[in-house]
């Protein structure tokens, strides 16, 4: 009777355990890799994507693995291993994810590429990000306006910075700028004082800002002892902070040093707050959000066996296959229309950035 009893609650207990994840895993569990937590966009894309996958009746798996490549591989091996039956990937260097991507193949496990294309795999099905090469001609637009380098003759002085080499992106927002900067140069309204051009002289390994920090505290000593730069061209918010904390170090946004034109991207706190005090000049706003919703979609539609929406199939060859994507558009924020887009639209409460 004793030992009845004991396989009944064993049985119950093992009935429960069963009962509690199957319930839960009615859609299944979604696993979903971010790079690093050192940057706000991260965080912002992690929640959001969380929020939508719950709303829709998904488990989540949401890691963040610090810019370390073998902690990211460790981190979608075990989204695997507890069987997750889609990955969501934001990859830290897209070119290290193969094998890893091969073992989710061979089990069936769809996998979508977030924002950053995951390169040399034919183990990709979809990838869901903003129109990268767009991002670029506007932040070079932008640069180009803030300079009035559209109506004056110049020549102005700029330096170029590009993003992490390991992260496709990075290339495409460097040609994206460089297609409106380049006819500049060439008739010279535009000076690279440097001289360093081309994304194997001004890429920012890991996108670290003290990196391009310590690049601008050297271009500043080598080429600007006589003469004033006037703008930079920089791909991300974080490398705009370290850019412009350089250049106020030499004396620039005081007196007969006017503070250079600097770009950025992500619309993160600190430089939208660094815009609206004239410092940093513009960055690129992308809205988590709409990115959460068409990558969950994708998802929907992957697990129910569909074909997701996609609007671009020929941009992203990775290497292996042209991914089908959905791109985005990307938005420019400066001090004329932040209120309007970052408030105004519910990114952020006026509180946050003022
Ligand atoms: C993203 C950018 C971001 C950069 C640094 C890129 O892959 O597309 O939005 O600024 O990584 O995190």
């Amino acid at each position: 009777m004793r030992m009845f009893k004991y396989l009944a609650t064993a049985a119950m207990l093992a009935g429960l355990a069963i009962a509690a994840p199957a319930g839960a895993q009615e859609k299944g569990l979604v696993g979903v890799a971010m790079p690093t937590k050192s940057s706000a966009r991260w965080i912002a894309d992690g929640d959001n994507m969380v929020k939508v996958l719950k709303e829709r009746g998904y488990k989540t798996d949401l890691q963040y693995a610090e810019d370390d490549i073998p902690n990211q591989l460790a981190q979608i091996e075990n989204m695997i291993t507890k069987g997750a039956k889609v990955l969501v990937i934001a990859s830290i260097d897209g070119t290290t994810l193969s094998d890893v991507l091969k073992q989710a193949h061979d089990q069936g496990i769809k996998v979508i590429a977030y924002d950053r294309l995951i390169r040399d795999t034919p183990n990709v099905d979809y990838y869901a990000t903003f129109d990268n090469f767009q991002v670029g001609v506007q932040q070079a637009t932008s640069l180009v306006k803030g300079l009035k380098a559209d109506t004056e003759k110049g020549p102005f002085n700029i330096e170029l910075f590009g993003g992490s080499p390991d992260d496709n992106n990075a290339f495409f927002f460097y040609n994206g700028a460089m297609s409106v900067l380049q006819p500049l140069i060439d008739k010279r309204v535009l000076v690279v004082g440097s001289g360093q051009v081309g994304m194997d002289k001004v890429a920012t390994l890991r996108w670290d800002p003290a990196t391009a920090q310590a690049r601008m505290d050297a271009i500043l000593s080598s080429t600007y002892s006589g003469k004033k730069l006037n703008g930079v061209l920089s791909p991300y918010d974080g490398l705009s902070i370290g850019i412009l904390s350089s250049v106020k170090g030499v004396g620039y946004g005081s007196g007969d040093m006017p503070m250079p034109i600097v770009t950025g991207q992500d619309a993160e706190v600190p430089s939208v707050k660094s815009i609206i005090a004239g410092e940093q000049y513009s960055t690129i706003f992308k809205d988590t959000r709409d990115l959460a919703k068409v990558t969950v979609d994708m998802v929907d539609a992957a697990m129910s066996g569909k074909e997701p929406t996609v609007n671009d199939t020929k941009t992203y060859d990775n290497g292996k296959k042209v991914v089908p994507s959905y791109l985005l558009k990307p938005v420019v924020v400066d001090k004329s229309n932040w209120k309007q887009v970052l408030v105004d639209g519910g990114y952020y409460k006026e509180s946050q950035v003022k």
